[in-house]
């Protein structure tokens, strides 16, 4: 502990970065600084509750990781406020000696592709959504009770969540903490294929190992390769690709797919690659039919690797569900720069950087997907806001009272840094605000519900119920 004034810090996000963040910055600043975490949801914890799959238990565990940060003396949550709605740019800098932006990648990109906008064409980010309890999501549909064959666009993580979630047996999806409103819809689905379709090659895929082998261990479901197919995708040889173990490892597993005779299950999933999308085509109704495919091959790309270029061989094939699942994007924040060709904050090792003169900004910090875009998992955005971290605490707390370097962000003056001021302005902005207290209730709330059915819990997905429980509990 010390004398000096606390160093106040707003992080705007309660997802992995955010949390890393707030751990580091309590743990690293020897007793200086107090640490708000400001979060669009009643509820914290960004893809870790409405990411993860539900099938996933364990990863979601990480959260015990967070609530030890959250019960920090010196850390405070404000769930339900909206950056840029009920608190902006300039009032955070009034309160504080600086922010840090945590808020991921939370939209999708489009193929940009005829009939992209068809009934039955989703974004895998929207379906993530809706099977996770998101308020955002809960209202969507997705017709699972006509589609027989659903086809999933992308070869990294999301892409095997989704394939995953659409043939899980029920007795798999019973004892996760899949929405309620999803749940009642798999069980029903009559998607008894997905096919997930790769750009490039079984060498060049996102996927990391544990999740593909995860693939073929379903219970309900074959995992199909075609041999002739796969050994067609890995003919051009990839140096960087035979480095990587992740990759090797990755086409060891497609390899015993492909060699080993199907159990018979009733539901399969396929993987095929070299294949792009180049339209969606309706069927009589107007829903999405069929999806025209163009063949790839593989060529030198001018940055290094390959890349996916189209030949003339086309097919089509029949599929009532489409779900593209080709990255997240990030979404700008009013008044905070952001780079539109790579869709993050520009920074500098998490330094914010004036667009024009591309000199740090003084008082903000970025960290996470928004830092460094969609790529990673979990435990990369420890290391990627400890980064941000040391560089906050060489601008803002240099040792032994040093000044921090010209070139770094220099330290930011708030007019009103104090820790009552700033709630004060939040409870006036956002009458309903939900503490950590309140995201206590929740939790207890949701778990209470689910063990009766020894499931994990049961989420509440609409914003006033989970208020009306935070309301109920908080001070
Ligand atoms: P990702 O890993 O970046 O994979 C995106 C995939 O989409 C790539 O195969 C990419 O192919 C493909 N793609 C991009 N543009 C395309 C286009 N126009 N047409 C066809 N294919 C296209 O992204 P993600 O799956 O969204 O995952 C995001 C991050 O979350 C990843 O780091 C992932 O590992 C992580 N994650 C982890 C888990 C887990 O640990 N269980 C679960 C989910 C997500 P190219 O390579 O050819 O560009």
């Amino acid at each position: 502990m010390t004398d000096e004034p606390p160093i106040r810090i707003a992080v705007v996000g309660s997802g992995p970065a955010g949390f890393y963040a707030a751990g580091h910055l309590l743990k690293d600043s020897a007793g200086r600084f107090e640490v708000d975490m400001l979060e669009r949801l009643p509820t914290p914890w960004g893809l870790v509750r409405s990411g993860v799959a539900p099938d996933h238990p364990k990863i979601k565990s990480v959260t015990r990781v967070y609530e030890k940060t959250a019960a920090h003396p010196r850390f405070r949550y404000f769930g339900n406020v909206t950056f840029g709605v009920h608190v902006s740019r300039e009032d955070l800098l009034a309160h504080y000696h600086a922010i840090v932006y945590a808020t991921g990648s939370p939209s999708d990109r489009p193929l940009g592709i005829p009939g992209e906008e068809l009934s039955g064409s989703h974004a895998a980010t929207e379906f993530v959504g809706w099977y996770n309890g998101h308020p955002d999501h809960t209202d969507l549909e997705f017709d699972l009770l006509s589609a027989e064959r659903a086809v999933v666009i992308g070869n990294g993580n999301v892409a095997l969540d989704v394939a995953r979630m659409l043939v899980l047996a029920p007795e798999e999806l019973a004892p996760t903490d899949t929405a309620d409103h999803a749940l009642d819809v798999l069980a029903r689905s009559s998607v008894s294929e997905v096919v997930i379709l790769g750009r490039r090659g079984p060498a060049q895929a996102a996927f990391t190992n544990p999740e593909l082998l995860e693939l073929g261990e379903l219970a309900d479901a074959d995992v199909i390769v075609d041999e002739a197919e796969l050994e067609r995708a890995l003919a051009v040889a990839d140096p960087a690709a035979e480095e990587d173990i992740t990759c090797r490892r990755n086409v060891e597993i497609l390899r015993s797919y492909a060699s080993r005779p199907p159990k018979g299950h009733d539901k399969r999933i396929v993987l095929r690659f070299l294949l792009s999308p180049v339209a969606f085509l309706p069927d009589e109704h107007g829903r999405l039919g069929a999806i025209e495919l163009v063949r790839n091959e593989l060529v030198p790309a001018s940055g290094g690797g390959l890349r996916a270029a189209a030949t003339d061989e086309r097919e089509t094939i029949q599929a009532g569900l489409a779900f593209r699942a080709i990255g997240y994007r990030g979404i700008p924040l009013p008044g905070v720069p952001f780079d539109e060709r790579s869709a993050v904050i520009p920074n500098d090792g998490g330094r914010v950087l004036d667009p024009d003169s591309g000199a740090p900004l003084a008082g903000e910090y970025v960290v996470g997907w928004i830092k460094r875009g969609p790529s990673g998992v979990i435990g990369t955005n420890k290391k990627d806001a400890q980064e941000t971290v040391d560089a906050m605490l060489a601008d803002l707390a240099p040792p032994n009272g040093a000044t921090a370097p010209p070139e770094r962000g220099a330290a930011h003056g708030p007019d009103k840094p104090d820790a009552a001021t700033v709630e004060a302005l939040l409870r006036s902005r956002q009458p309903e605000l939900v503490t950590y207290s309140g995201w206590e209730a929740i939790d207890r709330h949701e778990r209470a519900l689910g063990e009766p059915s020894g499931r994990p819990r049961v989420k509440l997905t609409r914003i006033d119920e989970l208020l009306r429980v935070a309301a109920a509990e908080q001070p």
